[in-house]
């Protein structure tokens, strides 16, 4: 769609309508739907005094709402950081999803964007950020379209209230998902990932407090305050609290975003929300968190999948994008081509990353694997590199290493 300009500064400029408003997105509450369902109550009793913004995030922490971009940080202790910051504040919501095999926010902001912006609302006013910017992939235009459409009639209808709230768009590079590169692309720069510390909730967007969150975190805000954090933490499974999206591909019947329970195992995932495996195809393998988690062999599709369950295994769930591999497949095809990614997309800064991914990419496209090298390399690129692209880029490969050693040998052959 680039010969198409999209508005992608503030709502002021924003015409209602427009090429891409409604034309390739499934069809959505509006304003006057959302307001008729209870939409923006709890803003309003919250401006109001009768929600407080301890309460709120008493409520989260109860509720184990965590970041689900993929950190899974708990959100209560980043709203209560940031609101202890001084001001000028800045919220900067995260709708950047480029991870490979990630398509929920996506999902979320195409079906029901105002209870996105519900959340954005009530995190700026919780934390006392005058400024929330979100930053919406380039990929995604008709959902920049619809959402600044949204955001002019918010605007109109006052609900806003004094927080400037402005629509910004990726600039298209997966690095720009990373916060402290989201960041440096607002400010105009380059996406570059910043050294940390600081961290963006002390200084932020123009040195300011910041605080970031996904829009999956900010969607079921709403929810969680009006139904209760009990019932939230009581959608997991095995101990695990919440609710989560996996984005899944591959090789299953039926692929898609499922609203699945956290905690939930990957074998659990593939038969009861995708119908099991494809016609003609027998489970081998799964990425539980897109490129970054590693490849994990079916053997170990029992374990709850959450944050902090898979490190034995080097690997983790990051933003949930669950991609299944069968029989069909090799696993070591699957790393090079993640390897080329990552080296694609790093954005050049450290040197571990640039050259190790592009190093490691043409060693891994000989028919036969140097596997002490690669292993040297993935360690100096995880020990090095500034940011989790180039810590974690070698986790596939590694994995591939570990556990499908007969996929290697088979490039050979
Ligand atoms: Fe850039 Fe890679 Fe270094 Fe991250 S690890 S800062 S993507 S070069």
């Amino acid at each position: 769609y680039n010969h198409v300009q999209i508005p992608h500064c503030t709502v002021e400029k924003v015409v209602t309508g427009g090429p891409f408003a409604h034309e390739f997105a499934p069809p959505y509450d509006r304003l006057d739907a959302y307001v008729e369902g209870g939409g923006y109550e709890l803003l309003r009793e919250l401006r109001e005094g009768r929600l407080t913004p301890e309460g709120i995030i008493e409520t989260l922490r109860q509720a184990g709402l965590r970041g689900l971009g993929g950190a899974g940080f708990p959100t209560d202790r980043k709203w209560a950081l940031v609101r202890s910051q001084p001001g000028p504040k800045f919220l900067a919501v995260n709708a950047d999803e480029g991870e490979p095999g990630t398509f929920k926010d996506r999902y979320y902001m195409e079906r029901d964007p105002h209870r996105l912006l519900e959340g954005m609302l009530i995190a700026a006013t919780v934390t006392g950020c005058e400024t929330a910017i979100l930053y919406v992939r380039d990929e995604y235009p008709h959902l920049r379209a619809n959402i600044a459409v949204e955001l002019h009639h918010l605007r109109e209808s006052g609900l806003l209230g004094d927080i400037a709230v402005h629509l910004r768009r990726g600039a298209g590079a997966y690095i720009c998902g990373e916060e402290s590169a989201m960041i440096e692309s607002i400010e105009g720069k380059r996406g570059l990932p910043r050294h940390r510390p600081p961290y963006v909730a002390e200084q932020g967007l123009f040195g300011r407090p910041t605080l970031v969150n996904n829009v999956e975190t900010l969607f079921w805000v709403r929810d969680i305050l009006q139904e209760g954090a009990e019932w939230f933490a009581g959608l997991g499974r095995r101990g695990h609290k919440g609710i989560r999206a996996f984005s899944v591909s591959g090789r299953v019947k039926g692929p898609g975003v499922k609203l699945a329970p956290a905690g939930i195992t990957a074998r659990e995932l593939i038969e009861e929300y995708c119908g099991g495996m494809a016609e003609g195809h027998a489970f081998k393998a799964y990425l539980p968190g897109g490129a970054s988690g590693g490849i994990l062999p079916a053997r170990l599709a029992d374990i709850p999948l959450d944050f902090g369950t898979l490190v034995e295994h080097d690997s983790f769930v990051g933003s949930h994008a669950f991609i299944v591999l069968s029989d069909q497949d090799n696993a070591a095809d699957a790393a090079l081509n993640l390897m080329r990614f990552f080296a694609d997309e790093s954005c050049g800064q450290c040197t571990p990353c640039r050259l190790g991914t592009e190093k490691a990419a043409t060693l891994m496209a000989r028919p036969e694997w140097d596997e002490p090298l690669l292993r040297d390399l993935a360690r100096a690129m995880a020990d090095a590199s500034i940011c989790g692209l180039g810590q974690a880029a070698p986790n596939p490969m590694l994995s591939v290493l570990t556990h499908f050693p007969e996929d290697v040998a088979a490039r050979g052959r």
